[in-house]
């Protein structure tokens, strides 16, 4: 039923599939395998740094564009991990989380009537940043279970209107970690039309099987037209802090401030001074992520593998997409009520993450960036699911 409260143009989009997810596992004493944030604290320095930051009495509005400091280290972060040089001064700022971090950017950049290519499945928050700013959504597909651009397919969507193309890699929810040949073809397609690119990053330090993350931004000739994203959320599990990150050129840089002033004006001033220490981390400290989330992931792959799902393993992040046509349920919707209220093991329905519904119906994402005792007590409760009898219909 359509709200009345709502504008017109927020019609289309119902509450978040992440905060809806979380009140059914809640409400039903299910494990939460549905919205991905940890189910464990971030590092202890970070936290201490942050007790320290209030007592030191950074407590007024920070500068609007990011403490200072916290913009130096994130320059030599991306010197020193990609090589990219970002002056922070006029480059680099902070927003308030990923989450704002895309909708300024998208809101402060795309004028009305302008049309941005989205690959579906997409993070959900790109639709609606798109749709408030009166731009207009188009989609490409990556389908289960290769998740493969088509590029064709993308040159023929793309015409005058056309000025920004979104990126997710690593790829929530499909795992996938988009390889230099496909970054090198998509940049040539966005030199030809002269597009922007929206590059969202933000599990670029959670990769597995020696997959590499590589930054739009590093792709010849890129540089000056992506706009990269990320979160201090993902990389030190402090999803609660809000911090982001956007790194662009100053002429776009100063359009996403502008928006930014006027949505949030400045992010929380001690938490930005403790990330500061999260970036003093030593080498060691991504080495250990990694470790830690590949045993997540290959825990969680077999255990859903051995369930009964079709998986496609994924390259990076912490999630994992599975096929549940085994289990005989008609659509993702009706498989993750299942799941919770029976099972009690909550998983998010995809199709949130489609315009093309239809690809996301026999699928459901799992986040695996939970303790090992949680993902050891989900797959003891997600062996009683019941596969479908080869030639009976529905097994309920
Ligand atoms: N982009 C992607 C792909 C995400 O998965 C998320 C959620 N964690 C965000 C953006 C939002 O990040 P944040 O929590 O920093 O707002
Ligand atoms: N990014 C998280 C996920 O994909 C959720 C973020 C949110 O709840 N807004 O599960």
């Amino acid at each position: 039923m359509a709200n009345d409260y709502i504008t017109k143009k927020l019609q289309p989009f119902g509450s978040s599939i992440f905060a809806e997810m979380t009140k059914m596992a809640n409400d039903n004493n299910a494990i939460n395998l549905s919205q991905g944030f940890p189910d464990f604290d971030g590092p202890e320095f970070i936290k201490k740094a942050a007790c320290e930051a209030i007592m030191a009495g950074h407590n007024q509005y920070a500068n609007t564009f990011g403490v200072p400091a916290l913009r130096a280290a994130i320059s030599a972060k991306y010197k020193k991990f990609y090589g990219l040089d970002y002056n922070p001064e006029t480059e680099i700022s902070i927003l308030a989380g990923a989450t704002e971090a895309i909708f300024t950017t998208i809101t402060s950049i795309i004028n009305e009537g302008d049309e941005v290519i989205l690959f579906e499945p997409y993070y959900d928050s790109y639709p609606v940043s798109v749709t408030m700013a009166g731009g207009v959504c188009r989609y490409i597909t990556l389908e289960f279970p290769d998740f493969k651009i088509d590029f064709e397919k993308l040159q023929k969507t793309i015409n005058a209107k056309t000025r920004m193309i979104v990126l997710n890699t690593p790829h929530n929810p499909t795992g996938k970690v988009f390889t230099s040949d496909e970054l090198e073809t998509l940049g040539k397609i966005a030199k030809k039309h002269d597009l922007i690119i929206m590059s969202d990053e933000v599990y670029e330090h959670i990769t597995f099987d020696g997959t590499k993350h590589i930054p739009t931004a590093t792709i010849e000739g890129l540089r000056d037209r992506t706009i990269t994203i990320s979160s201090t959320g993902k990389t030190f599990s402090m999803t609660g802090w809000k911090i982001g990150t956007v790194c662009a050129p100053a002429k776009i840089s100063a359009a996403v401030r502008t928006g930014h002033q006027y949505v949030i004006f400045a992010v929380a001033n001690a938490f930005q001074h403790a990330m500061v220490k999260g970036f003093e981390a030593p080498d060691s400290f991504y080495k250990e992520l990694l470790d830690f989330y590949a045993k997540k992931r290959d825990f969680m792959a077999k255990t859903l593998t051995d369930c009964g799902f079709k998986i496609v393993m994924p390259k990076g992040s912490y999630f994992i997409m599975a096929d549940f046509t085994n289990f005989g349920f008609d659509n993702d919707v009706e498989f993750c009520k299942y799941l919770t209220s029976e099972i009690k093991v909550a998983a998010i329905p995809p199709t949130s993450f489609y315009y093309n519904k239809k690809y996301g119906e026999k699928l459901v994402r799992f986040a695996f960036c939970k303790k090992e005792e949680t993902l050891a007590m989900a797959a003891v409760r997600l062996s009683g699911l019941v596969k479908k009898p080869v030639s009976a219909g529905a097994a309920r």
